[in-house]
């Protein structure tokens, strides 16, 4: 078979086989912690249910009013907050904006002081922790202090530790079951202790309680007493708030978010939530009050949400627990949306570096980067490249190298398709192929060293190229951008056939 031939052959069997896959309607949807279709579906029913215009007080739902959320509601939440219904209020869509708000509420007026006007105001945060809380401290200039979870809870010890040697500590953002990634459920104790550690370091330290994972066990879960008992047992009602949400209940962001809080605070956070909405939507809080009409029903539905749940994780876990034990470790969460998977450090036996676009310095940069000679500058001394290697002495950053793996004989080869590389039609996607065999990717220089290389002798070849090379179809990078480059490429392919090249 000549190289053209062999060429079209490759190209439609590769079409081929890329035709068997799509026509599998594979289709997994990675979000993290986006709940499944079939999830929704047990809440199906809040689609169409029949709301009331006004509820058992007579109140109309349809018109501003009731700040702190109708009564219905407000019963179902203290219920399952297990607070007093004077001091649980119930918002609207999300329990990250009852978050946010109350972090606004002490950055504008605090407890005692606001936090705007105290020096370098921080917040403790368990690691590893929500990136959204990060965030959001972040955005309000909170500096966060971490401190470890022992998979218990926090690590009570370096918790001490911080708080003896660290001023102005004004808050805790704790996520007490099933904390995000860690998977973590307090234990009664650890929060107690905490809780003390915090009322004896400030009355002004508020610690926020993110109950994201409340409701969510999936299979038996260590005790746990109600987050709002043990602030009262410890007397920290005034300076804690406990925070959750249907989110993962019934809806994505389309469920209700409930909070309690002592007196003070809980004024602080619904004052804040005046200036910020007129009055919540009762119209999805009644349709809620109706959906549940009691604890017990939200408790049977996680159960629902568990069966749909918990064999997704067994699948995961029994293929973690396939693994030979120095891949990693891992945790059994027992509810929640994580499992973490702890990889040891330094496992890879060798590192090939080659840059892509953004070490390189430009987006799908090419050979015309004002900056490409201090970018292989660089990129040398990052890599620790000896002095003595070739790449010190010429343009661009390709390679080869002759490596024994496990007894084979393998030519290493590493492109570099951004040197050289001519411009593309524009300077962003979507990218159009070039037919002018002027230009080029690898340039004249590369392609007379790549055919001299691939005629070292070798078992295997192994070809890197940061831009992918098969695919024709998308509009982003790639070789079929210059399609006589992507020719001559296979070209080489089909001459060294016997040499398997990869
Ligand atoms: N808090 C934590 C700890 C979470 O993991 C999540 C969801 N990933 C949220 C809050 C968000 O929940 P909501 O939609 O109620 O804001």
């Amino acid at each position: 078979m000549n190289a053209i031939d062999f060429y079209h052959t490759m190209d439609e069997h590769l079409q081929s086989k890329f035709e068997l896959l799509k026509s599998k309607s594979l289709n997994i949807d990675l979000t993290r912690g986006k709940p499944g279709a079939d999830q929704l579906d047990l809440s199906n029913e809040l689609l169409s249910i029949s709301v009331p215009s006004h509820d058992e007080n007579n109140v109309d739902l349809r018109n501003y009013g009731e700040p702190l959320g109708i009564r219905s509601a407000r019963k179902l939440a203290s219920e399952l907050l297990s607070s007093p219904i004077e001091l649980t209020a119930v918002a609207e869509q999300s329990s990250l904006l009852v978050t946010y708000q109350t972090c606004l509420a002490l950055h504008l007026k605090g407890l005692e002081n606001p936090l705007k006007d105290v020096s370098n105001p921080k917040f403790i945060c368990p690691v590893p922790g929500f990136d959204r809380h990060f965030r959001m401290l972040e955005e309000l200039g909170i500096e966060i202090i971490t401190v470890p979870l022992t998979g218990k809870g926090i690590d009570l010890n370096a918790l001490k530790k911080v708080l003896e040697k660290t001023d102005n500590v004004m808050g805790a953002i704790i996520v007490p079951r099933h904390s995000n990634p860690s998977g973590d459920v307090y234990s009664d104790e650890n929060l107690m202790s905490m809780l003390e550690m915090f009322k004896n370091y400030s009355s002004e330290l508020v610690c926020i309680f993110d109950h994201a994972y409340l409701l969510h066990d999936f299979d038996e879960t260590s005790h746990q007493s109600a987050t709002w008992k043990l602030i009262e047992e410890t007397e920290m009602t005034n300076q804690a708030i406990v925070i959750s949400s249907f989110s993962k209940v019934t809806f994505g962001a389309g469920g209700i978010s409930f909070f309690a809080a002592g007196k003070e605070l809980f004024d602080l956070v619904n004052h804040q939530r005046g200036s910020m909405i007129v009055a919540p939507d009762k119209v999805n809080q009644m349709r809620h009050a109706l959906f549940f009409k009691s604890a017990a029903d939200v408790k049977k539905h996680m159960q629902e949400h568990a069966k749909l749940v918990k064999p997704k994780f067994d699948l995961v876990i029994d293929k973690l627990k396939s693994l030979d034990d120095e891949c990693g470790s891992f945790t059994i969460p027992t509810g929640g949306y994580f499992i973490s998977f702890n990889a040891p450090k330094g496992k890879a036996k060798k590192i090939i570096s080659i840059w892509d676009d953004h070490d390189y310095g430009i987006n799908d940069g090419g050979g015309d980067f004002v900056n490409k000679y201090e970018s292989q500058k660089l990129f040398l001394d990052f890599w620790n490249i000896p002095n003595n290697d070739v790449r010190h002495s010429r343009e661009g950053l390709y390679f080869n190298e002759l490596l024994d793996i496990d007894g084979f004989k393998v030519n290493l080869i590493v492109l570099d398709t951004r040197f050289f590389r001519s411009k593309l039609n524009s300077n962003k996607a979507p990218y159009i192929p070039n037919n002018n065999k002027s230009t080029t990717i690898l340039g004249d220089a590369q392609w007379s060293w790549l055919e001299e290389v691939l005629q070292q002798e070798s078992d295997f070849i192994l070809v890197l190229s940061s831009i992918q090379v098969i695919p024709k179809e998308h509009i982003f990078e790639k070789w079929q951008l210059f399609p006589h480059e992507r020719l001559s490429f296979s070209f080489f392919f089909s001459c060294s056939r016997e040499q398997n090249i990869i």
